[in-house]
């Protein structure tokens, strides 16, 4: 595949946290259209090489492009507009305020509209409005947190604030969202609800690049699957050959 073509790619990415080398010459690539999966044993450095991706940390060495653009320069709320936006894997909602609150600062991002057009464009700004809160209680709904728009986000659990980030992080339109372990601490039933959803917004044309644990969840999504250990590339193809191969299991029982 043409350079051109990755949606992001990143090469030769280091990032050192005192004596620590936590990612090491990584290399990654996520093709357009595609679901992704990033695995590897905990301490692997893949919520590290998250960071570097979304510019949440300043890589030590490499080189990051999304939609063939470098991104180095760039904060991640300038990401966030270019299309590519990720989440974490303790969920940051802001506890103080509402869950729909929380989902309309999601949207905020990409409208970056200046005080006077409110006063000369009222009724579009309303508009929009409208449009933003149907789009949160849409995402709310798939996600099965629309009867909890009311409450604040500090009075859910760990798994639905994962799920209230995830909602979040769509509401900025996004074309790439990388999420790390949207299935960590999620009730099981909801688990296949979340992977239907990734892959119905999949269908309407965004990318995600995943960190997860659940083999199952990787094994339904992805079209291809990416592992690090110790900080470093270890194999990368489709997910069937990924969960046959002796290295990686091997990465995993530490042998
Ligand atoms: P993973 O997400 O694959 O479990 P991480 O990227 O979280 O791994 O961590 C990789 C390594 O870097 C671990 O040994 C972790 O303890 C260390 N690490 C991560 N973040 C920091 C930090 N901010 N300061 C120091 N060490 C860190
Ligand atoms: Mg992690």
């Amino acid at each position: 595949m043409a350079a051109e073509s990755w949606l992001l790619e990143a090469e030769g990415l280091s990032k050192r946290f005192g004596g620590l080398q936590a990612v090491q010459d990584v290399r990654l690539q996520v093709a357009e259209g595609t679901i992704t999966g990033l695995i590897g044993p905990n301490g692997a450095g893949k919520s590290t090489l998250f960071a570097l991706l979304s510019n949440f940390l300043k890589a030590d060495a490499g080189k990051v492009r999304f939609r063939g653009r470098a991104i180095e320069k760039l904060q991640p709320y300038q990401l966030a507009q270019l299309g590519l936006v990720r989440t974490f894997q303790v969920a940051r909602s802001l506890s103080r305020l509402t869950v729909l609150e929380n989902m309309l600062l999601g949207g905020q991002q990409q409208r970056g509209e200046k005080f006077w057009q409110v006063w000369l464009h009222p009724q579009a700004i309303r508009r929009q409005e409208q449009e933003l809160r149907d789009r949160a209680f849409s995402l709310l709904s798939d996600v099965g947190l629309a009867a909890k728009a009311q409450d604040y986000a500090g009075s859910l659990s760990g798994g639905q604030r994962k799920l209230l980030e995830m909602a979040r992080a769509l509401m900025a339109q996004p074309q790439l969202v990388l999420l790390d372990e949207p299935a960590a601490g999620v009730n099981p039933a909801l688990i296949e609800k979340i992977c239907d959803h990734i892959q119905t917004w999949n269908q309407q044309g965004i990318s995600f690049l995943i960190i997860e644990h659940n083999m199952d969840v990787i094994m339904s999504l992805c079209d291809r699957v990416w592992v690090l250990a110790e900080g470093k590339n270890l194999v990368d193809g489709p997910p069937a050959q990924i969960q046959q191969d002796e290295q990686v299991l091997a990465a995993y029982l530490g042998l």
